[in-house]
């Protein structure tokens, strides 16, 4: 009677969901709050991420995609039923024939894979198709994708980043790392904690990063305050840091980045290469936002890179 067209980008950190004729209508953290008293979940989406390092002991904050264990496919079906559920009417679900692509982090196994499929259905999908993330940001930025022609699409996001050829509709060679927005925010923390002597929580590495992270010689050098608690008092303490020592911070992670995706072009057929030097590369995920990433990117492997607009929504679009 009725049909929707639904696509979801099932993100590391964050899931959007985007129905066909209206657009996106869910953007909200991958984040679950379960308290381990009574095994149950206390919080999904935002409202789970503001908990992140404020919980009493028995209520514990998982973000379930980070290290992709099966076990908690069993919380990323909630997850999935529940931002489903509040997009699709549940009673009037059985009169709507709702098809679902699921965009997915490259390196899923069957087993997950299987699961993923089974919590869409479980929530009211009546078909669903998963798609590798990578190919679906480059068809969200609109890349000729289908042509004989090389693309390459790094897509950034929190837990890592993904690394694609892709020429006739497929991946051509391709790479998954965990070099993403997670591990910058843990660069962040280690500098803090090694060379300030500050210990600073997960959300506070996040903030500066957006704040007061830049790379390359022409950056702007911005300052911001990090608070956290002295590693010799044990008393709270506030530090300035400025955009050259995150840089500092970044830069092992960066250099870890860079390699790779000089690495995937070696293994890259040669005709395709001159497809990209043609072309350039395009960054998407919300970790290619980190200031000078793009000309950084640019400056080392001698190819244009592209940030597209919109770059965090390519996958679900
Ligand atoms: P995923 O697809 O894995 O869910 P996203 O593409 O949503 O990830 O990107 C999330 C990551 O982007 C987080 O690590 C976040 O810190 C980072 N991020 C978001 N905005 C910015 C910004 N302005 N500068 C740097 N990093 C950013
Ligand atoms: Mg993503």
């Amino acid at each position: 009677m009725f049909s929707k067209n639904i696509g979801i980008d099932l993100g590391t950190a964050n899931t959007f969901v985007y129905i066909g004729g209206k657009g996106i209508v869910i953007k909200e953290p991958t984040v679950v709050a379960i308290n381990q008293k009574t095994n149950s979940i206390v919080a999904i989406g935002n409202e789970a991420k503001e908990m992140i390092g404020r919980t009493p002991n028995y209520i514990y904050v998982v973000r379930p995609l980070v290290n992709g264990v099966v076990s908690n496919f069993e919380i990323t079906a909630e997850l999935l039923k529940y931002f489903l559920n509040k997009v699709l009417n549940p009673t009037l679900s059985f009169l709507i024939k709702s098809r679902v692509v699921v965009g997915i982090p490259t390196n899923l196994t069957e087993v997950e894979k299987k699961a993923v499929k089974d919590a869409v259905r479980d929530a009211g999908a009546k078909e669903v198709y998963l798609v590798e993330e990578t190919l679906a940001g480059a068809i969200g930025i609109r890349l000729p994708i289908f042509e004989s022609s090389g693309s390459m699409i790094i897509d950034i996001g929190g837990g890592t980043a993904d690394i694609a050829v892709i020429s006739l509709g497929g991946i051509v060679v391709g790479k998954s790392i965990a070099i993403a927005g997670d591990k910058f925010n843990s660069d962040i923390m280690n500098y803090a904690k090694d060379e300030l002597k500050l210990l600073i929580g997960e959300r506070m590495a996040e903030e500066i990063k957006i704040l007061v992270g830049a790379l390359g010689e022409q950056k702007e050098i911005k300052e911001g305050i990090m608070r956290g608690r002295d590693l010799i008092t044990g008393l709270p303490r506030e530090v300035v840091i400025n955009s050259n020592q995150i840089e500092k911070a970044l830069a092992k992670s960066i250099k870890i980045l860079v390699n790779s995706i000089k690495s995937i072009l070696e293994e890259t057929p040669p005709e395709l290469v001159a497809d990209i030097i043609n072309k350039g590369i395009y960054l998407v995920g919300g970790g290619s936002l980190l200031k000078g990433l793009d000309k950084i990117l640019s400056e080392e492997v001698k190819i244009q890179v592209h940030i597209s607009e919109d770059q965090m929504t390519a996958v679900v679009r």
